[in-house]
């Protein structure tokens, strides 16, 4: 028992209706295809309205009760409406609650709280920005920061990596189908290989793929016929998320920083994803030895899924005038008192231990499911951040988006919602909340390997079908 049984609204998907979605999810997703906008993507792959909510599990408005593995895209690492959260933000009553950058009790305290829950390398040497209220405003920010900083306009960024859509944020987005539409995006930003040992692009296995990326890196860095203007910064992952779960080997991360700082280029590890203890630490970076100049926090910041984001950066970084990244919605008071509401459950419940613990569990089940599967060919993990990436053959690693796409709908089907992200879409993702029980997790486990089954099964009648 990890006495957050309290925190959910049950330990277990319940499907009520025929079929799913049912007929009230189908009445509003019809009315909202009249009414919102064609951009709409999360209901094209998981076709629901949903309700309720508490803890990891959703309630959709036919009453099927569903287990969260997303978090809403990693927001919700407190679980849905947490109770303590819920309850503390009593004292919020009549406070003020957007307070532009106004100093105000409820914010000094949290940027307290935040400050001293950094690592020690980092402690007393760091401070905050608050901007727009999304991890696109951050990275916007740390990348406004860094040239102003070092009076260049270059930035490196990686492949596979995820940093946004506002126009900064997606010109160090790599993926081309977000890009598209979007041209001309700020100029002056280059791509470099991410070290991900199981698709290199430069060789197998671990300690080649690093040898090679680390090479290339300090090639483009150092050669003066590189053709790559020296850069203001580098802005990484340190597991990169929507990319595929890819988490690069130890040493990398250390060694890239390293490489970097002896270039006098900033570093900007964007933990937005991977962050706020999702892999069982304040930040991911910090089961390895590297240390960066700025750091991009959103997403489970906000406590309980109120937006807020913002940068934290070495002191000495300070040099931008006043008024240089603002916003109106800087100052949300309610995100910033459940954020050290949420910073102090995490240290009194010892949620750290219980990511670790349960994170270890679930990676060594799914680990077992690997082996038994045709389709996948990896499965990685760190904390309670988790990627199962699906290949036509475990050999040639051909990607397999299709089955991909087979699994999560019988997920959704059977009471469980995941998603799919990855270089090629073929990667599952986990990204459940921080107090999911030992129980939950198991009957989210159960219903995934059914799915992972059913797929392929029915993948291997139609190919055989075809064939
Ligand atoms: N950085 C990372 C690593 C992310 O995963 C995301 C969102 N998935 C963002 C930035 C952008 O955050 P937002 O969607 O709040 O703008």
């Amino acid at each position: 028992m990890s006495g957050f049984d309290k925190y959910h609204l049950s330990d277990q998907a319940k499907i009520v209706t025929d079929f799913v979605p049912g007929l009230e999810s189908r009445k509003l997703l019809a009315e909202q295809e009249k009414l919102e906008s064609n951009n709409r993507s999360y209901p094209r792959g998981i076709p629901l309205a949903f309700d309720l909510a508490k803890g990891s599990i959703l309630q959709d408005v036919d009453g099927n009760q569903f287990i969260d593995f997303t978090s809403n895209c990693g927001v919700f690492n407190l679980g849905h409406n947490n109770e303590d959260i819920l309850s503390g933000l009593k004292i919020m009553d009549g406070k003020i609650s957007q307070a532009v950058d106004f100093p105000t009790p409820t914010k000094i305290s949290f940027l307290k709280s935040l400050l001293e829950a950094l690592p020690e390398s980092l402690k007393g040497k760091c401070k905050v920005n608050f901007g727009g209220p999304s991890g696109s405003d951050a990275v916007e920010a740390a990348i406004k920061l860094a040239r102003i900083n070092k009076k260049r306009h270059s930035i490196i960024a990686f492949q596979g990596g995820y940093h946004g859509m506002t126009m900064g944020a997606l010109s160090v987005t790599s993926k081309l189908s977000h890009r598209k539409d979007a041209p001309p995006l700020i100029p002056g930003v280059h791509f470099l290989p991410y070290c991900s040992s199981y698709r290199c692009p430069f060789t197998q296995g671990n300690l080649g793929c690093q040898k090679e990326c680390l090479k290339y890196f300090k090639h483009v860095l150092e050669n003066p016929h590189s053709g790559v203007d020296k850069p203001a910064a580098i802005i990484i992952e340190p597991i990169q998320g929507e990319g595929g779960t890819y988490i690069p080997p130890k040493g990398w991360l250390e060694e890239i920083t390293k490489i970097a700082h002896d270039n006098d280029i900033l570093v900007i590890f964007d933990e937005v994803q991977s962050g706020f203890y999702r892999t069982g630490k304040l930040f991911s970076f910090e089961h390895t030895e590297a240390v960066p100049d700025i750091i991009t926090m959103s997403k489970g910041v906000g406590g309980m899924g109120f937006s807020l984001s913002l940068i934290i950066y070495k002191k000495e970084l300070d040099i931008w005038e006043p008024g240089t990244h603002i916003g109106t919605f800087r100052g949300n008071q309610l995100a910033m008192a459940a954020g050290e509401i949420a910073l102090r459950l995490v240290k009194d419940q010892n949620i750290e231990k219980h990511v670790e613990d349960l994170g270890g569990n679930m990676f060594e089940r799914l680990k077992s499911i690997e082996c038994e599967s045709l389709c996948i060919g990896e499965v990685r993990g760190r904390g309670l951040m988790f990627g199962i990436e699906y290949v036509k053959d475990k050999i040639s690693k051909e990607p397999f988006p299709e089955m991909a796409t087979e699994v999560k709908k019988k997920c959704y089907e059977n009471g469980l919602i995941v998603e799919v992200g990855g270089y090629y879409n073929n990667v599952v993702r986990f990204l459940p909340p921080l107090i999911t029980t030992e129980i939950i997790a198991k009957n989210g486990l159960n219903i995934f390997e059914r799915a992972n089954n059913l797929a392929e099964q029915k993948i291997t009648k139609l190919g055989k079908a075809i064939g």
